[in-house]
């Protein structure tokens, strides 16, 4: 063994940062004794990417290295994950090291699959074909929303689940908003392909987001999955997921949103459940077979909307329960599947949906969350970018 730490946690992104701050400040005498495995050079604050499509932010408000965000007393081992032995306690890493640990925490994120769609991994980037769903093509998406000139404007959203549920949807009403403006609105069709039966599952956002598509005049159409572009002729090809029926779409722009999965190394690994993810008990997040493994965020299977809303009420729970096991103290902390999309509906438009595992609304403003407010839009991008930063990541909020 090279290594050993009482606590490695997998993956240095929102959930892995916010958990290592939360244990940390929680037990002093775990100075260096918090490992955070992650390759990155840099660490993305990823809701930022629908207003940086929008042409409401820089997307280099986004990024900060890995060294700023990792928390004072956490030791950062710059290397991947490669597999894991539950049984013996160790990861393996792929620069070849083993490192053992008495408690593992897994928050290795979603993977996206630009494989998943056929020729979207040689499309995307150029030519009008364009998606927030990586940094390096957030700024394309507002370059093309920007020069649009009219015709087919399409939008999708997959099959899988993705993080943030919302964000397929929130940047075609900025993209709608825009052509108003752009006054191109009038020679321009806007479609919407989702994979999905309906607009959101949670009824009462639903019942907005349903106006919001007729007010906007947006052709929306449910259960139709893009599985491929054919850049060369501008096509795009939804399949129907009940009717396997194949439809050509003509576009002259194209927002994707790729497939996801759980990242290939959780899936081969002891650790996934039938569908690859981090197999965990919903309330308390811990390995429904190893006891001193933990789950969290985007790569675990908590049947709730992947965001980093959800990971701000799984990261206290994480690092509560964990400390409570160092303790030899029963566990307490108890996630009740709170997740939260604020869904942009225009500039300066916004609804905040926020609910739980039952799908019930669980509002945090004395309001009716269901009306689109600019109070709310404004909160999005001056205030949760500020709170994510200086609050969650350092394990305050
Ligand atoms: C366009 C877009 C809009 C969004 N909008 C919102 C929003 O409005 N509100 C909201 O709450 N959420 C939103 N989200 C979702 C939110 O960003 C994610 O849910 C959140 O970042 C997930 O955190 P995570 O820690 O699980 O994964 P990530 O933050 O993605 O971090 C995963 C980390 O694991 C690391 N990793 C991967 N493989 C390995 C390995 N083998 N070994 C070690 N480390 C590894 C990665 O390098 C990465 O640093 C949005 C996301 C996108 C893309």
């Amino acid at each position: 063994m090279d290594k050993h730490f009482k606590i490695i946690i997998v993956g240095g992104g929102s959930a892995g940062i916010s958990t290592a701050s939360r244990l940390l400040k929680g037990m002093k005498a775990l100075a260096k004794e918090v490992a955070i495995v992650d390759p990155a050079k840099n660490h993305y604050y990823q809701p930022l990417w629908t207003l940086v499509g929008g042409g409401a932010a820089k997307k280099e408000a986004s990024e900060r290295t890995m060294e700023e965000v990792i928390p004072e007393g956490a030791v950062w081992l710059q290397s991947a994950v490669a597999s894991f032995d539950p049984e013996s306690n160790y990861i393996k890493l792929t620069n070849g090291e083993s490192i053992s640990y008495d408690y593992l925490i897994v928050a290795a994120g979603i993977e996206v699959n630009w494989d998943g769609v056929k020729g979207l991994k040689a499309a995307i980037g150029k030519d009008g074909v364009c998606s927030n769903y990586s940094y390096d093509y957030t700024d394309y998406t507002w370059e093309v929303i920007r020069k649009f000139k009219g015709g087919n404007a399409v939008f999708t959203h997959p099959a899988t689940p993705v993080k943030c549920g919302g964000a397929p949807q929130k940047i075609m009403y900025l993209a709608e908003d825009y052509f108003n403006q752009s006054g191109v609105r009038n020679q321009t069709n806007v479609f919407f392909g989702s994979a999905n039966p309906a607009i959101f599952d949670v009824q009462k956002y639903r019942d907005t987001l349903e106006k919001v598509i007729v007010r906007k005049k947006i052709d929306a159409r449910f259960r139709e999955n893009l599985i491929e572009i054919r850049a060369d002729k501008k096509e795009a090809v939804f399949e129907n997921l009940d009717t396997q029926e194949q439809t050509v779409v003509p576009y002259d722009m194209i927002h994707v949103t790729p497939p996801m999965r759980a990242p290939m190394f959780i899936q081969n690994s002891p650790l996934a459940d039938e569908g690859g993810w981090v197999d965990v008990q919903p309330y308390t997040l811990q390995h429904n077979t190893y006891e001193n493994i933990f789950g969290i965020g985007d790569c675990a299977n908590l049947p709730t909307s992947k965001t980093g809303a959800a990971i701000r009420k799984q990261a206290p729970v994480v690092a509560e329960n964990v400390l409570a096991l160092l303790k030899g103290e029963p566990m307490k902390a108890q996630y009740d599947g709170y997740s939260s999309c604020p869904l942009v509906t225009g500039y300066n438009r916004l609804v905040l949906a926020e609910f739980n595992y039952k799908k019930e609304p669980t509002e945090s403003f004395p309001l009716n969350q269901a009306l689109e407010r600019r109070s709310m839009y404004m909160m999005k991008k001056d205030l949760l970018p500020v709170m994510y930063w200086d609050g969650m990541l350092k394990g305050i909020m």
